[in-house]
């Protein structure tokens, strides 16, 4: 038996790295899902792996979260969970990030998270279930160098996180952030210009020695999603290899 049997859930940037890590589980642990983002080729390829459905999708777009969610309960009658983990990285400090760079990132990390949020909570509630996994950063957590955009946005997640949880507790719904330190993805090609020795050098910092695999991610998104957690809500789960901890 899956720990998702039944359920059905929403994974936004779903086409790559961790969001395509999350959906290949959920669906191995019994979920139907929806993968979503702009990526439509590579969507529509880990969709029809894992029989699961690929919805192109601007998280930014308030008509875009709201034809996915008709979309959904039209096919499948509920939303039982949305991992909010479509994201961007622009690198900046203060004195260099543009308004655009800066505006950009928070439309699409905070203002789509929002967004997302709001667009699934009324099939939610009357549902009088669910769980939300909003995907922030150890960069919500502390001050990280280049992050002025990236570190506000991820900040505001987890803020938000707590006010939704207080918000939809009483309807049965769950709200929690989860907080990776240095995952190998495509995201932190960017975060280190490509460069492999940057990567070396960064995972030399990390207390655990390593980078994480997108599926060490995964797992922890599959405990939130499910009934592990019944009781976790607006809670922030950080797993950075003891980046933070240092
Ligand atoms: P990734 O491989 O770059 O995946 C992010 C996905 O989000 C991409 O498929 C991207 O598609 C999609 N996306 C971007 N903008 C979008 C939009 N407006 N609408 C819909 N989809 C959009 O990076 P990742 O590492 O898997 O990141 C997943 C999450 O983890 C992000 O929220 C990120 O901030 C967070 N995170 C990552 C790390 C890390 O070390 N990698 C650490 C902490 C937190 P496009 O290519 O079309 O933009």
């Amino acid at each position: 038996m899956g720990k998702l049997d039944g359920r059905v859930a929403i994974i936004t940037g779903g086409a790559r790295g961790q969001g395509e890590s999350e959906a290949r589980l959920f669906a191995l642990e019994g979920a139907t899902v929806i993968i979503t983002d702009l990526l439509a080729e590579q969507g529509q390829r880990v969709a029809a792996d894992i029989g699961g459905t690929f919805l192109r999708h601007d998280v930014t777009s308030e008509e875009d979260w709201a034809e996915v969610v008709e979309a959904t309960v039209k096919a499948h009658g509920r939303i039982d969970v949305l991992v909010n983990n479509a994201g961007i990285y622009r690198k900046g400090n203060l004195r260099n990030t543009t308004l655009e760079d800066y505006r950009q990132v928070i439309d699409i990390n905070q203002i789509g998270v929002f967004l997302g949020m709001q667009a699934v909570a009324a099939t939610m509630i009357e549902a009088k279930r669910g769980s939300i996994v909003n995907i922030s950063s150890i960069a919500g957590i502390l001050g990280t160098p280049q992050s002025i955009a990236y570190g506000a946005s991820k900040w505001a997640v987890r803020g938000m996180t707590k006010a939704a949880a207080l918000d939809l507790g009483r309807f049965g719904i769950r709200v929690n952030s989860i907080h990776p330190g240095m995952i190998a993805t495509d995201m932190m090609t960017e975060v280190t210009d490509g460069s492999d020795s940057r990567f070396a050098k960064m995972e030399r910092a990390v207390p655990i020695g390593r980078a994480a695999q997108a599926g060490e991610i995964a797992s922890v998104a599959l405990f939130l999603a499910s009934d592990d957690s019944s009781y976790a809500t607006g809670a922030e789960f950080v797993i950075d290899g003891g980046i933070t901890a240092m």
